[in-house]
């Protein structure tokens, strides 16, 4: 039976993606010099595409590493001397600021209940950080920051960097990188690709920075540092041999998505949760974990499923309907089920149809 995976990453890769692996093959691209021209011309298509479609103004950098975990430590090397802020809601925001604690920084958090948004009104920012850490989309429990929210802390901390994780929030998030500095993914989630690439986008202010910490004597690592990744992406390379086929790869899906508009995938993707959503609201036993709408995601809906979640996740499986588990503690509680653009409405109704008649 033909499978389709709503796990929230990896994920149902992008239906194009099958054609563009075969042409890929088909023109040699895993066997090519990464300092070669025809490799620094998938480079720049990438990142072409990718600044049309999620508007990256010329004021950032988009860099390519190997995942988004190394894009936190990327970040907290290059932009921390040593105090970094944290809101954490779950495993993924804690992940960041421990990956800052290993670093042998002093990581500042506040942290609220799984599940639970935050009410930025009352969030003080201690007067020494150096970069704010936000998770803009919890994907161990389905909760979303609402970017006016992010953007008010910026223009209250104006000096203060802000570094937005948007693992699971993209292609459907819409950033203003006015108010960003630097963002990062990892491609297997939103972008419904093979995992193994991530994509570090970092305003040059920010670069400056990481100059002034080596100027300190301040390590910043080596070989991924803001910049030497800066020294070879003037010649449309990477400081490594990278993920050539994946980056070629990101190319072609994002120019498929500039086809459709992104305007039209972030409809179908509000419309998909609605669905979602209103399906859990008025389900007697399953109900969205996320409890204020206004902190929902729209793009990983986590349903308490409790002491049915084997039972839900076998049915659904019998389908060919793969969701993914809770996370963590939430293991045999919750389901996830992604909605990304690989995912269409027709089966998301399927989902519904399977669980109707349990
Ligand atoms: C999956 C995920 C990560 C980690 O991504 P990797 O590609 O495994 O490094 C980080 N943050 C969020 C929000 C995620 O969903």
């Amino acid at each position: 039976m033909k499978k389709i995976f709503f796990t929230p990453g990896p994920s149902q890769l992008y239906p194009t993606v099958k054609k563009h692996i075969k042409n890929a093959l088909s023109a040699d691209i895993p066997s090519i010099s990464h300092r070669g021209e025809s490799f620094q011309k998938i480079y720049q298509n990438t990142q072409n595409n990718l600044r049309k479609l999620l508007k990256i103004p010329q004021t950032h950098k988009i860099f390519f590493l190997s995942s988004a975990l190394e894009g936190m430590e990327r970040i907290i090397e290059n932009c921390v001397e040593k105090s970094s802020f944290h809101l954490i809601n779950g495993a993924f925001s804690k992940k960041f600021f421990d990956i800052a604690r290993l670093l042998g920084k002093k990581p500042v958090k506040v942290e609220v209940e799984q599940g639970e948004g935050f009410e930025f009104e009352k969030i003080t920012i201690p007067k020494n950080t150096e970069l704010i850490c936000l998770t803009q989309n919890e994907t161990s429990t389905g909760v979303w920051l609402p970017l006016p929210q992010v953007y008010k802390i910026k223009k209250k901390y104006p000096k203060t960097s802000i570094a937005l994780d948007i693992v699971s929030s993209v292609p459907y998030t819409k950033v203003d990188f006015n108010f960003i500095d630097c963002a990062f993914f990892s491609v297997q989630k939103g972008f419904g690709l093979p995992a193994g690439l991530g994509v570090l986008i970092v305003s040059q202010a920010l670069i400056e920075k990481s100059k002034k910490l080596v100027k300190k004597g301040i390590s910043i690592g080596s070989y991924h540092s803001f910049l030497e990744l800066s020294k070879k992406d003037e010649k449309f390379q990477t400081p490594e041999t990278p993920n050539v086929l994946n980056i070629y790869l990101l190319g072609k899906v994002t120019q498929d998505l500039l086809r459709i508009g992104i305007n039209k995938i972030r409809q179908e993707t509000r419309q998909k949760a609605q669905f979602l959503y209103a399906f859990f609201d008025k389900h007697p036993l399953y109900k969205p974990f996320v409890k204020n709408p206004l902190f929902r995601s729209e793009t990983v809906i986590v349903v308490k499923t409790g002491k049915e979640t084997k039972k839900v996740i076998a049915r659904l499986k019998d389908k060919g309907l793969i969701v993914g588990k809770g996370y963590g503690q939430f293991k045999e509680k919750h389901i996830r089920i992604a909605n990304f653009p690989a995912h269409n409405l027709r089966d998301m109704k399927k989902i519904v149809k399977t669980l109707q008649q349990m």
